[in-house]
């Protein structure tokens, strides 16, 4: 059972796990109250909760659930998101701005020439972008706040009760910076971020992906507004990882929008030399282009109508077949980073368990052909492109605060998380298949007296012993000498969404303390993982009777040292021949520890057990006794 024989138990620097007090330094439970999900997309944004078990979106003031994120600064100081602000948009294109989410997180520097042909001026701010308007720099965090503090106010209308916890939506390949710089958004606007959630990954939970597929492959074709993101993810074991992303921060509807406006305008000064475009006019034009594109998802022709456009009134028949013409070069855009994330992801369309079309665009006929071309598959139906996103982050929310109860699990661990303990048992402190971020602890004593420190091994994996698991680091933490099982080091475990896992160790009476950070703990191999896990199953039995042996004779150890301490307290005590049979059991049980299977431990353990009872009651007895004559009593 022990190949290497049994560790060192008299090493002072082991860890002992204090067993009367498994507390928790900080609870890992939720506090009370309702937790949003929030799609925050570079055009429209939504925001949704879980509702008598179903996941709602909720209608704005307008009644819509698709909210423009577009927030304007206007003169009176009033800031305006939403439609209204969108409204302002070819007015006060300087200080009306849009799809600033291309900008989060980033720096002035980073940015491609492309990405910054908006209407409103950007200029570095420290380290990253900001607007000036009106003599202000308005940052890009302050403007993604602005939006979420308006779903944040449209949702507390419906739920009649305040919020301030939200799972929020971003995409894939959004790094550290961008995503941080999304929850400090949440922040400034009240909201506590519970949890960021990558996109793809949303709109695959609210297409039911889970409940028919445990393990295979998904593409999720995501074609928005301003931006097309392509992410190819595997399901395993009920577990989404998204393995590879491309695409385009300057591509999608909009751009489409820009072509049929290109054309109109072309044909009004062909009608009218004359005409004077002013911003207003255009801005009609804009919003027209959009409004014939989305009515031709439907139909087969729609009618173009500008009354007051220059000075006459223009319409125009437009069939799907002349948008498709106008649409199909940037649609044809799409196609390459398709293929590319394919090969980053290793596979072939044609492995491809499912195909998920997600974004407002997607409705158009054109991509959906396009799509099922390129993947040689027809996609999954069964949810609105443009709500996926959010539904998904719903879903989320409804899984953290438990009203989702089927086990869906997403960004989880793929193996336990512990340390080693006395004896050299793995203890876990974070099992395996916990969803990200998760924060546990347990308070630790020393094993030994006049021990001076700890040396916390952390490991991952899921064997019984430590030797057998992963070692990933260790750290020491100091504290005075003291008696055996008087320290109390309390050792705190916790990940963040990216997989960082942070260890905390505390001394508790000096508030001491040792942190190491480790990375990748989440993002092991699939074939490692089914390795440990394979090993662990396995090896189940011998491992379980390793740790009950490790556990019975740490058990041995304590009562011979209780046995000898009474001993050498309570001479006076003794009654005949008492001292010999407690020395022989001690002898005994010591001699059981080292070779003798399990049952003669037990029954040596008992030995020692009935032999010293007496003598303990009887100390107790006089413990007693003198207690009542320092009272005066007796
Ligand atoms: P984002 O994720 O970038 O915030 P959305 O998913 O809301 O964007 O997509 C917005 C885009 O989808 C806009 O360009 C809009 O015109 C377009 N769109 C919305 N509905 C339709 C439709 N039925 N047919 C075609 N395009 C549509
Ligand atoms: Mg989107």
């Amino acid at each position: 059972m022990y190949p290497n024989g049994l560790p060192n138990w008299s090493d002072a620097d082991w860890v002992s796990r204090f067993d009367e007090t498994h507390a928790i330094l900080e609870s890992t439970a939720m506090n009370e109250g309702r937790i949003v999900g929030i799609d925050l997309g570079t055009t429209n944004s939504l925001v949704g909760a879980m509702d008598s078990g179903f996941p709602l979106l909720f209608p704005n003031s307008e009644g819509r659930r698709l909210t423009p994120s577009v927030v304007a600064y206007p003169e009176d100081g009033v800031v305006q998101v939403g439609s209204p602000a969108r409204r302002r948009l070819a007015l006060e294109p300087a200080t009306t701005l849009y799809s600033t989410k291309r900008f989060i997180g980033r720096s002035h520097s980073d940015l491609q020439a492309s990405e910054t042909q908006v209407r409103y001026p950007l200029v570095p701010s420290g380290s990253t972008v900001a607007v000036p308007v009106r003599g202000q720099r308005v940052g890009m965090e302050t403007v993604a706040s602005a939006v979420l503090s308006q779903l944040k106010t449209d949702a507390e209308k419906i739920l009649q009760e305040p919020v301030s916890r939200a799972v929020v939506t971003v995409p894939a390949y959004f790094n550290d910076a961008q995503r941080n710089a999304t929850k400090r958004a949440g922040e400034a606007a009240g909201l506590q971020v519970v949890r960021i959630l990558n996109e793809p990954t949303a709109a695959a939970l609210a297409f039911g992906v889970q409940h028919s597929l445990k393990e295979g492959w998904i593409a999720v074709y995501d074609l928005g507004g301003g931006t097309f993101d392509i992410s190819i993810l595997k399901v395993s074991a009920g577990v989404f990882e998204v393995k590879a992303t491309c695409g385009n921060t300057c591509l999608g509807g909009d751009d489409i929008d820009a072509r049929i406006v290109e054309r109109l305008t072309a044909e009004l000064f062909a009608q009218q030399s004359s005409a004077a475009l002013d911003s207003l006019v255009q801005a009609r034009l804009g919003e027209e282009a959009e409004r014939v594109k989305i009515l031709l998802s439907e139909q087969a022709t729609a009618t173009v109508q500008l009354p007051f456009a220059g000075n006459s009134h223009f319409q125009r028949e437009l069939s799907r077949g002349e948008l498709e013409a106008l649409a199909l070069p940037v649609v044809e855009r799409t196609r390459k980073p398709c293929f590319r994330a394919l090969s980053d992801a290793g596979i072939l369309a044609s492995q491809l368990d499912r195909l998920i079309l997600v974004g407002g665009q997607s409705r158009m006929p054109l991509v959906r052909r396009l799509a099922v071309e390129i993947f040689g598959r027809e996609p999954d139906t069964g949810c609105n492109p443009d709500e996926a996103v959010a539904l998904g982050a719903v879903l989320q929310a409804g899984i953290l605060e438990g009203s989702v109860r089927e086990a869906v699990l997403l960004d989880v661990t793929p193996l336990s998380l512990g340390i080693e303990t006395f004896g050299g048992l793995m203890n876990v402190i974070i099992p395996r298949n916990t969803a990200i971020p998760a924060k546990a602890g347990e308070l630790f004593t020393n094993a030994v007296d006049g021990q001076r420190s700890m040396q916390v091994s952390i490991l991952q994996g899921e064997r019984e012993l430590a030797k057998d698991n992963w070692k990933l680091g260790e750290l020491q933490i100091g504290f005075a000498p003291c008696p055996r099982g008087t320290a109390r080091v309390g050792v705190q475990f916790q990940i963040d969404e990216n997989g960082i896992l942070r260890v905390l160790a505390r001394d508790t009476k000096t508030g001491g303390e040792q942190v190491l950070d480790i990375t990748a703990v989440v993002d092991v191999e699939d074939a490692r993982v089914e390795e440990m896990v394979a090993a662990s199953v396995e090896h189940a039995l011998e491992d379980m009777g390793a740790r009950r042996m490790t556990e019975l004779r740490l058990k041995s150890q304590h009562m011979i040292g209780s046995a000898r301490a009474v001993l050498s307290l309570s001479l006076a005590l003794l009654e005949e021949g008492e001292q010999e049979r407690i020395i022989s059991a001690i002898t005994a049980l010591e001699k059981a520890c080292n070779e003798a299977p399990e049952p003669v431990i037990k029954s040596a353990c008992a030995q020692l057990d009935e032999v010293t009872r007496p003598l303990a009651q009887r100390l107790l007895d006089a413990a007693y006794e003198k207690a009542l004559e320092a009272q005066g009593v007796l």
